[in-house]
């Protein structure tokens, strides 16, 4: 994925939050008048994803030997004598400047990254780059990610990520609102909340405010707001206030990604997770009793340390008891420096061969959900011509034309592995919203 604006591209992977997050590098970097410039936004979650980000720099050496090279993210916050060594890169920044103004310049040093644990800023906290620059960056778009928090305090045993974002820092409840408030201003469907940790915001400001809570008055403060979403949430931290906003904001999608990670007690304990899978039933059937159309995705890791294959099974069939629809499968790859990488590893065909069976696990659930919304209304975001996603964040084909960023209703007339296709359809709007009208029950 890359953002363009004219001169400068930023190149993005990984999560999200790094989305948003090259959204404003790319908006700073027009607000400063620079061009000819790559900026390369990593992403450190797995090796594969650190050996693409190289890869990728190499490549747009050759094909663009006259440009600024710029690497960021959290690839190079954990490892910059990596990044500094690579001959293609004339600037190597750290995940705490990135957005800052002057980061980009040509003036200082080549390599600036500073430790992320001295980190109290979020993004919100820094100046934001001009209005035109922002505006220039909202046309032609079907949704905008905000950043509300920022690091993590969790130390999972297999994941590098505090060592590129540091602790867990919120953005305040005010400044999420009015820039929410914004973005539907400026004609903005769906907002997604984006962090590294969503469910700790709060924790860290004056009475500790929940999600909840956040949501709630995120919802009163932006009515002209069709639609909210929430990225990857820790199932064991759901607050109360959630469950009832889940219950009673029906412009908050019925659609929930949570951070499961194993099916099997035992590797979730080594994971250092703080959920069981119990919990984990628990939690989607409390969800589903308040909304019942609400469809659930999960983050799964196989071949985690000593996953045995019974371990392995439960994970396997956690996804239809908890009736999960989305499912991203990650091959466990351990990172240096984490307390998973000392432990004893699985034989790597082993892992792809569970990781390949997880994932037909995962086109099943996706088509049972297809299937079960066969029949239904869908009320869809068009994202690209032709390509649209609904309330529960399926993907919907049509033919015809609509805007990109406008909802479109009709009736759900057919499917395939991936998606559905919508018949007769017209541009809603009319701004009800009441709950999606959905064939029985799914699980
Ligand atoms: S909660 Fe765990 S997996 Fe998520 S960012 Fe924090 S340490 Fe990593």
């Amino acid at each position: 994925m890359s953002e363009a604006t004219p001169g400068v591209e930023v190149v993005t992977f990984g999560c999200r939050l790094n989305a948003s997050e090259s959204e404003d590098i790319a908006a700073q970097a027009r607000a400063e008048g620079l061009s000819d410039l790559v900026v390369f936004n990593t992403c450190a979650v797995t090796r594969e994803a650190v050996r693409q980000a190289r890869q990728a720099i190499r490549h747009v050496k050759r094909l663009r030997p006259g440009a600024r090279l710029a690497a960021t993210g959290c690839a190079v916050q954990i490892d910059p004598q990596a990044f500094a060594a690579m001959p293609e890169l004339d600037l190597v920044i750290g995940n705490r400047t990135k957005t800052s103004p002057g980061a980009l310049g040509a003036e200082g040093p080549r390599v600036r990254v500073s430790d992320i644990f001295a980190a109290e800023e979020t993004m919100a906290a820094r100046p934001r780059p001009t209005a035109q620059a922002a505006a220039h960056s909202l046309r032609k778009r079907a949704r905008a990610y905000v950043q509300i928090q920022n690091g993590c305090d969790h130390r999972c045993t297999f994941c590098i990520i505090p060592f590129g974002r540091g602790e867990s820092r919120s953005i305040p409840a005010d400044d999420v609102s009015a820039r929410v408030r914004n973005l539907a201003q400026h004609g903005i469907a769906e907002v997604v909340l984006t962090g590294v940790d969503l469910t700790s915001w709060g924790a860290d400001l004056e009475g500790a405010p929940s999600l909840g809570a956040l949501v709630r008055q995120i919802l009163t403060t932006a009515p002209e707001l069709k639609r909210l979403r929430l990225s990857s949430l820790d199932a064991a931290e759901m607050d109360a206030e959630l469950l009832d906003v889940i219950a009673d904001e029906p412009r908050l999608m019925p659609h929930l990604h949570l951070s499961i990670q194993a099916g099997d007690d035992l590797i979730l304990k080594r994971m250092k997770r703080r959920h069981r899978r119990a919990q984990i039933l628990d939690l989607v059937s409390s969800v589903r009793a308040r909304r019942p159309e609400m469809a659930i995705g999960a983050d799964l890791i196989v071949g985690f340390p000593t996953e045995s294959d019974e371990a392995f099974r439960r994970t396997c069939d956690l996804v239809e008891e908890a009736g999960l629809s989305f499912l991203h499968v990650f091959p466990f790859s351990a990172r240096p420096g984490t307390p998973a990488a000392r432990m004893p590893q699985l034989p790597p065909p082993l892992i792809a061969q569970r990781a390949a069976a997880l994932r037909r696990a995962g086109a099943a659930a996706l088509r049972r959900r297809l299937e079960f919304r066969c029949g239904s209304r869908a009320r869809a975001l068009v994202e690209a011509p032709g390509r649209a996603r609904d309330e529960d964040y399926i993907e919907v084909k049509f033919t015809g034309e609509a805007p990109v960023g406008s909802i479109i209703t009709g009736p759900i007339t057919g499917l395939t592995e991936t998606h559905v296709q919508l018949g007769r359809w017209r541009l809603l709007e009319d701004d009800s919203l009441a709950p999606l009208p959905i064939p029985g029950a799914l699980v």
